[in-house]
C-alpha cells in the first residue's frame, strides 16, 4: 500500500514565505535572496515528507502566491494589460506578483487581476481571465524547473499540476460571445507540451487536481472532462495520471469519473465517507484503477480516528488488493498548518485530540504500520480519541440550555426594514452617498510591534492601551478631517477579527504558529474551537466607547459574525456546524447588546465568509442558508430599531443566494464589487434587494492608488442600478493589509467621490 501526499502547506512553519515576499515587495530584499528562501523551503518539505516514509512527494504545490495563478503562468494566459510589462522583459515572478497585485510603477498603472475564494476554503486563487480571441502557450517552465530541483535530490516527485478543465472552468471570460469551456482545444496542446517536457525531464507520474469534479456539472463539462482525458491517455498511454478531487462527492459526476481512463483516482473519503462503497458497488474490481484513499482531513486539524480509517482501507484493500490502494490526506494539506510540535502552550489533553501537516503524514504512516501489524499504534490512537469523547472540557450545559430555549423572535428585529430605516434617517441626518469604511485601518509595523512587546513583557498592559488609544484617536481626527460620515475606531487592538474574538469566548483555542495561507502573503491563524461557546464579559465594549467618546460623529461598532467565526476557525468535529453557529450566534447577540447599552448606534456584524460557507453542491445549499441566516439573525436582532446594523461581504458571488442575503436584513451591507466593475449589483437590482447597500468603489486587495474619477464611474452604474437613498460609498473591505499614504489618498478620493455625486444627485432634482 502506497502512502502518499497532495500538497504541502508553502508558507513555511514559521511563515518565512510570507516574510520574504513582503520583504521583496518593500525592496529590501533581492529577488535572488527570494528565490534562495523558497528553495529552502521546498527542500525541507521533500525532506520531512520522504523521512515521513512517504512513498510519492508532490513538486509544484509550491507556489509564490497562489498554484491557480501560477497555471495562468504555465499556460500563457497572461491578460493583455500585461503586454508592456512583458516588453520591457521583467522577470517571470515579478510578471506574477503584477497580476496578482497590480503594477503601478514607471508609468504603468495595471490593475490586478481579480480573486476568489478556493471552493469552500478560506484560501483565495486568482481568476484567470479569457479572450474570445485567447490563445496559450507554454510560457512559465516553473513545474519542469521544479520536477528537476526535487530530482536532483533524488525525491520520488510527482508534479502537481491544475487540470486544464478545472483550469478553464475556475476562470472567467472577460469577453462577450463565447464560453470558456470552448478554449480546450486551444488549451489542450500546450497542457500536452507540458506532460511531454515532464516525461523528458523524467516524470512517470502526475497529479492532476480537477477539483470541479466535486461541483455540479453539466453534460457539456462532463463530455469534455472525457474527451480530454481520452486524448491525454492516447497522447501519454505509459504516463501515470494520477486524478484528484476533493471537498465533496463525485456525486452524479461519477460514472463520467469512473470511465476516465486514468490509473489512479483519488477519493475525498473525509468530506465523502459513503463514496468508497458506491464505487467498490461497482465494477471497479475488473478495471485496472488504482484507488487514493483521502482519509486523513486535509481541512481539519483533530487527530484521525484510525479505527474508522482502518475499516475503509481493509474494505478497499480486500475489494482491490494492496497493491491498487494508496492513502493519503483528503485534500492538499495547504489548508492545515505546518507542525503541532511548534505549539508549547495548548493543554497536553487538547493537543493529544490534535494533528496539523506534519503530523498528519505520519497518521500516513501510522496506519500503514498498524496494516502490517503494528497493533500498540493503534491501542495509543483509541486512547485519544476516547479521552477527547468524553473530555468535560468540553461540555458546558448553560450553552445548550440557552440554545435550547429559542424562540422564532429571537431571530427578528422589532419592526420591518422600512420602519427601522425612518427612524434611523430621522436619527442619523446622513446626507445622500454616506462614506464609511470597512473597520480596520492600516496595521502599521509600529502597531503589530506594540502587541508582540506586550506578549513578551516589554510593554505593560497600561503602556500598550495608551499607545494603541493614540493611534485610536489619530484615525478618529484623520476621518473626521477629511469628512467621512461613519467612523471606525481602526481596529488597532485586533491581530485578527476572528482571533480577537476568540481569544474572549470560551470553547476555543489558540496557537502560536498555526498559519494557514489565504491570499498571496497574507496568513491566518484560525482559532480551534474545541467546546461549547459562551462569552464570559464585554468584548468590544471598552474599544468602541473609547472611540465614540472622541468623536461628535457615529462611532461604528465592529464585531465578527458567527458563520465567518465558525468558517474561518477549525471547527468541531463531534457536532453539526449548525449547532456551533448557534452558539457563536448567541455570544455576538450579547455582545451587540452590550455595545447599544453603551451608547453605540452603528454596529457592524461582518459577515465576509458565509458565501464560502454555501455547500458546494447545490442539493445542500437551503439547509445551510437556513442554520447561516438564521445565526446571523440571532446575532442582530437583541436591539432597538434605532440601532443600526451592518454587515460586510467579501469576493462574493451573490447571485445564487441573493434572496437569503436579503434575509439578513441588515440594515446596511457593504460588499466587494470594486474588481469586478459592479457586476456583482446585478443580482441585488434584479431581485430588488430592499434594504441599504455600500458596493465597494475601490479595491483595498492591491497597492494601486483609485482616482475619484473611476470610483464616479462606478457609483454611476450603482446609481442606475439601485435606489440612490440607499447607497453607500465604502471601499471594498478592510485597510489593515494596506499602507498609510496609499490609505490615505485613496480615501480622501473616495470622499470627493461621494461629494460629487451628492452634487450630481442635488442638481438632478
Ligand atoms: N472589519 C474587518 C476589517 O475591516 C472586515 C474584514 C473582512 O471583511 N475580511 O478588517
Ligand atoms: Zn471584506
Amino acid at each position: 500500500m502506497i502512502i502518499h501526499n497532495l500538497g504541502y502547506p508553502r508558507i513555511g512553519s514559521q511563515r518565512e514565505l510570507k516574510k520574504a515576499c513582503e520583504s521583496y515587495w518593500a525592496g529590501k530584499i533581492t529577488l535572488d535572496e527570494l528565490q534562495a528562501v523558497a528553495r529552502a523551503i521546498r527542500l525541507q518539505h521533500w525532506e520531512l515528507q520522504q523521512q515521513k516514509g512517504i512513498d510519492r512527494i508532490p513538486c509544484n504545490d509550491f507556489s509564490y502566491y497562489d498554484q491557480v495563478l501560477d497555471t495562468s503562468l504555465m499556460v500563457g494566459a497572461i491578460p493583455a494589460r500585461y503586454a508592456p510589462l512583458q516588453e520591457k522583459k521583467i522577470h517571470e515572478t515579478d510578471l506574477l506578483f503584477a497580476m496578482a497585485r497590480g503594477y503601478q510603477r514607471d508609468g504603468d498603472d495595471i490593475t490586478a487581476m481579480e480573486m476568489t475564494k478556493w471552493f469552500d476554503t478560506n484560501y483565495h486563487y486568482i481568476v484567470p481571465e479569457f479572450a474570445a480571441n485567447q490563445s496559450f502557450h507554454f510560457f512559465s517552465r516553473k513545474v519542469i524547473d521544479q520536477f528537476l530541483e526535487a530530482k536532483k535530490d533524488n525525491y520520488a516527485a510527482k508534479p502537481v499540476i491544475l487540470g486544464p478543465v478545472s483550469f478553464l472552468l475556475l476562470g472567467k471570460e472577460k469577453s462577450a460571445g463565447f464560453h470558456r469551456l470552448s478554449l480546450i482545444g486551444k488549451l489542450l496542446p500546450v497542457y500536452m507540451d507540458v506532460l511531454a517536457q515532464l516525461i523528458k525531464a523524467g516524470a512517470d507520474m502526475v497529479q492532476l487536481d480537477e477539483p470541479c469534479l466535486s461541483l455540479d456539472l453539466d453534460e457539456t463539462a462532463l463530455q469534455i472532462f472525457s474527451d480530454t482525458y481520452a486524448q491525454l491517455h492516447a497522447a501519454f498511454p505509459r504516463l501515470h495520471i494520477f486524478l484528484a478531487s476533493y471537498f465533496e462527492c463525485y456525486g452524479k459526476n461519477l460514472p463520467v469519473v469512473l470511465s476516465l481512463p486514468v490509473q489512479t483516482l483519488h477519493l475525498d473519503l473525509v468530506r465523502c465517507p459513503s463514496q468508497l462503497d458506491d464505487i467498490l458497488a461497482t465494477s471497479v474490481a475488473d478495471t485496472s484503477l488504482r484507488l487514493s484513499l483521502g482519509i486523513v482531513d486535509g481541512r481539519n486539524i483533530w487527530k484521525n480516528n484510525y479505527e474508522r480509517s482502518l475499516q475503509q482501507i481493509q474494505k478497499a484493500v480486500s475489494t482491490l488488493g494492496e497493491e491498487r490502494i494508496a492513502i493519503a490526506p483528503s485534500c492538499s494539506l495547504l489548508h492545515v498548518p505546518c507542525d503541532l510540535d511548534n505549539e508549547t502552550s495548548i493543554s497536553p489533553e487538547i493537543k493529544n485530540w490534535m494533528a496539523f501537516a506534519k503530523q498528519k503524514l505520519q497518521e500516513l504512516k501510522d496506519l500503514r504500520d498498524i496494516m502490517n501489524g503494528n497493533t500498540a499504534l493503534l491501542d495509543t490512537n483509541k486512547a485519544a480519541i476516547h479521552s477527547r469523547a468524553t473530555s468535560p472540557l468540553i461540555h458546558r450545559e448553560e450553552v445548550k440550555s440557552r440554545i435550547a430555549a429559542f424562540t422564532a423572535a429571537d431571530a427578528r428585529r422589532k419592526s420591518a426594514f422600512p420602519v427601522r430605516q425612518h427612524i434611523q434617517q430621522e436619527q442619523f441626518k446622513l446626507p445622500l452617498f454616506p462614506t464609511t469604511t470597512i473597520g480596520s485601518f492600516p496595521q502599521t509595523d509600529d502597531i503589530r510591534q506594540l502587541r508582540a512587546r506586550l506578549k513578551k513583557g516589554e510593554l505593560t498592559t497600561v503602556q500598550y492601551e495608551a499607545a494603541i488609544e493614540k493611534a485610536t484617536i489619530e484615525v478618529i481626527r484623520w476621518q473626521e478631517e477629511i469628512g467621512l460620515d461613519v467612523l471606525v475606531h481602526g481596529e488597532f487592538e485586533r491581530n485578527d477579527m476572528v482571533e480577537y474574538f476568540g481569544e474572549q469566548l470560551q470553547g476555543f483555542l489558540f496557537t502560536k504558529n498555526g498559519w494557514v495561507q489565504s491570499y498571496g502573503s497574507r496568513c491566518v491563524k484560525p482559532p480551534v474551537i474545541f467546546g461549547d461557546v459562551s462569552r464570559p464579559a464585554d468584548m468590544t465594549v471598552r474599544w468602541s466607547s473609547f472611540a465614540q467618546a472622541h468623536t461628535g460623529k457615529l462611532m461604528k461598532g465592529m464585531l465578527t459574525g458567527p458563520v465567518t467565526i465558525l468558517q474561518w476557525s477549525f471547527v468541531r468535529d463531534d457536532q453539526p456546524r449548525s449547532v456551533t453557529a448557534n452558539q457563536i450566534a448567541w455570544a455576538i447577540r450579547d455582545e451587540v447588546v452590550a455595545l447599544e447599552q453603551a451608547g453605540i448606534k452603528v454596529i457592524q456584524i461582518d459577515e465576509p465568509a458565509i458565501r464560502e460557507g454555501l455547500p458546494l453542491r447545490k442539493e445542500n445549499h437551503a439547509a445551510y442558508l437556513e442554520w447561516a441566516v438564521q445565526a446571523f439573525r440571532i446575532s442582530a436582532s437583541g436591539v432597538k430599531d434605532e440601532t443600526q446594523i451592518h454587515t460586510h461581504m467579501c469576493y462574493s458571488e451573490f447571485n445564487d443566494i441573493i434572496e437569503h442575503i436579503a434575509a439578513m436584513d441588515a440594515d446596511v451591507i457593504t460588499i466587494e464589487t470594486s474588481r469586478s466593475q459592479m457586476e456583482l449589483l446585478d443580482a441585488f437590482a434584479d431581485f430588488k434587494y430592499p434594504n441599504e447597500i455600500g458596493p465597494g468603489v475601490y479595491d483595498i486587495h492591491s497597492p494601486r492608488q483609485p482616482s475619484a474619477e473611476e470610483m464616479i464611474t462606478l457609483l454611476e452604474k450603482a446609481a442606475v442600478t439601485l435606489p440612490v437613498r440607499n447607497l453607500w460609498v465604502n471601499p471594498d473591505c478592510g485597510l489593515k493589509t494596506r499602507k498609510w499614504p496609499e490609505t490615505k489618498a485613496a480615501l480622501a478620493n473616495m470622499v470627493r467621490a461621494a461629494e460629487v455625486m451628492r452634487t450630481r444627485a442635488a442638481s438632478a432634482k
